[in-house]
């Protein structure tokens, strides 16, 4: 199958501070399926490197008092474009992050604080049924795509 995937965690140096965040367990995932890296912020038109970013409430601040929210938002639809075109039914990306992360994320303080929610990216793509996990619960993948729900059998493997 096809999966989309934060092109960070592939080392790919497009992080806000210009570095990858590579992830051995998300790269192996190549050897058993096709792996479509994408970065949304780099298609939303900010550069690298750039002021880190949060979402504070429905707009997405730099932390040079910037709103990004339509770089965001558009790199959102962009990584969507992509996803659709390859057919992805579920993507892997980066945890926490304001365009990727998925179930908790940065509470807009600039202080390391976390809060309950989805990066605008991963909030896209599931509103449009893609299933987002991000690299730190790579086991719910596996138990969703290994197993064949109708009959048990195993149909595909993520190590
Ligand atoms: Fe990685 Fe996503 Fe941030 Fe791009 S937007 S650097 S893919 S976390």
């Amino acid at each position: 199958m096809n999966i989309l995937v934060s092109a960070c965690l592939l080392g790919v140096c497009c992080r806000y501070n210009g570095t990858g965040e590579e992830n051995e367990a998300v790269k192996r995932l190549g050897q058993k399926h096709t792996l479509i890296p994408v970065c949304p912020e780099i298609y939303g038109g900010l550069s690298t490197p750039r002021p880190p970013a949060e979402r504070v409430g429905d707009r997405v601040m730099a932390k040079d008092g910037t709103d990004v929210t339509g770089q965001y938002e558009r790199g959102a639809w962009e990584a969507l474009r992509l996803a659709e075109y390859f057919g992805c039914t579920a993507a892997v990306l980066k945890s926490r992050s304001p365009s990727c992360g998925k179930g908790r994320i940065h509470d807009g303080t600039f202080s390391d604080g976390m809060t309950d929610g989805d990066g605008v990216t991963a909030q896209l793509l599931e509103a449009h049924g893609i299933l987002v996990y991000n690299e730190t619960d790579l086991w719910k993948l596996k138990e969703k795509f290994e197993t064949n729900e109708k009959d048990g059998q195993k149909i595909s493997g993520v190590s």
